[in-house]
């Protein structure tokens, strides 16, 4: 019998819906116009993405005005912390994130950091959420922007963003909160008015859209400058010939995703009980990240004792799993994951994780092949281990 295939690494990226890539075809055939041109093809293409913008802020509650298109998760990211603590420096020089940040924040951090700015970095519980305490004792007259992720990639934790915002607010009106919320985006709420957001990352490619586009909220009055600069596209804010295919397939995506939110999120949310359960059965086995409600639906890290999680996503593989240790993003690199030492666990126990982030399309079947398969791929790996 042919082998099973099951993608459980839906953190890193997932299959476009067939719907999105139908809805994106005619702007590569047929109305493939540059927004920016003043002749009919143009119009149209601008058109549609004033429409794409409106679908989106509407799964935001935010105006149509506060969104603009970007090339993903990562230039969000770093359009929203340099353009604001640039744009504010005379202000201050103060930024503070967390310990549990994707890349393109801390690695944006850590580059401001050598341009002179000052960065605190937030402690998180076992669990993964920040410590309110700490934010309230750190932020002080210097502080610009305070940004934390929203759903975390790696361990899945929610954090409470209304709090954390409110924190930042009830210190200064003029010191920004920015989230990144590309985990979370369609898996949980986000209302930019309720949770006082100045900013907000999300992405397409996460929610079964086109890769290679993403949006930055940037609430009305928030002072933030360009980061790329050229002919002056969005307002300034962003030049670069708009992505309107992309835009168009993000649109789609967040509509149909938005709409479907809650059968989605019950569906995942069962599935991942049934495998965080079955995998617990294997002995000394641990969860990592929260146990209760405000744990990303699809998302399940474990850590198996005395297995390399590297070695175990390579068994996993041949079965037809695909998961992965930590972020694709870190996996080039051999240190440990800074999200998994922040909560905690030694570079050992770090390494012996694996993540398994799984979509609306798993399904039951796929679970158990997984469960079915697991525990003989981890007795094989500690046979063999020498520790
Ligand atoms: C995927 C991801 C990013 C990067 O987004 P790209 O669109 O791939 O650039 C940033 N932050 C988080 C939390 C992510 O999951």
């Amino acid at each position: 019998m042919k082998n099973m295939e099951v993608y459980l690494d839906n953190g890193s990226t997932t299959k476009t819906d067939a719907e999105v890539l139908e809805k994106m075809k005619p702007y590569f055939l047929e109305k493939y116009g540059n927004p920016a041109s003043l002749h009919k093809k143009g119009k149209e293409a601008k058109t549609v993405i004033n429409k794409s913008k409106r679908t989106i802020a509407d799964t935001l509650n935010a105006g149509k005005k506060e969104i603009i298109f970007t090339s993903g998760g990562t230039e969000s990211d770093n359009l929203a912390l340099k353009g604001t603590v640039y744009a504010n420096r005379d202000k201050g020089k103060h930024i503070i994130t967390t310990k549990i940040e994707h890349d393109a924040v801390l690695k944006s951090t850590k580059w401001l950091e050598k341009q002179g700015f000052k960065v605190t970095y937030l402690d998180v519980d076992e669990e993964g959420f920040i410590d309110q305490e700490q934010l309230k004792e750190e932020i002080n007259e210097e502080t610009i922007l305070v940004s934390t992720i929203h759903g975390n990639n790696e361990i899945g934790t929610i954090q409470d963003l209304k709090t954390l915002a409110e924190i930042t607010h009830d210190y200064g009106e003029n010191t920004y909160f920015h989230t990144d919320a590309c985990q979370s985006y369609t898996k949980t709420e986000i209302d930019v008015e309720k949770q006082d957001l100045d900013l907000l990352t999300i992405n397409s490619h996460k929610i079964h859209g086109p890769k290679g586009i993403g949006a930055l909220y940037i609430k009305k009055g928030v002072k933030i400058q360009p980061w790329q600069h050229g002919g002056g596209h969005e307002r300034g804010m962003r030049s670069g010939t708009l992505n309107v295919h992309g835009a168009v397939g993000f649109a789609e995506a967040a509509k149909r995703n938005y709409e479907d939110r809650e059968e989605n999120i019950d569906k995942m949310t069962e599935l991942r009980d049934k495998l965080i359960k079955e995998i617990l059965k294997i002995k000394n086995t641990k969860l990592n990240g929260p146990k209760g409600e405000k744990r990303l639906s699809n998302n399940i890290n474990i850590c198996f004792d005395n297995i390399e999680g590297e070695a175990l996503a390579g068994y996993l593989n041949r079965k037809g799993i695909y998961a992965s240790t930590g972020s694709a993003c870190s996996s080039l690199e051999l240190e440990p994951s800074h999200v998994l030492t922040a909560i905690g666990l030694t570079a050992q126990e770090a390494n012996s994780s694996l993540r398994m982030t799984t979509s609306k399309y798993t399904t039951q079947k796929e679970i158990e092949y997984v469960i079915k398969e697991l525990p003989d791929i981890v007795k094989r790996l500690r046979d063999m281990s020498p520790l």
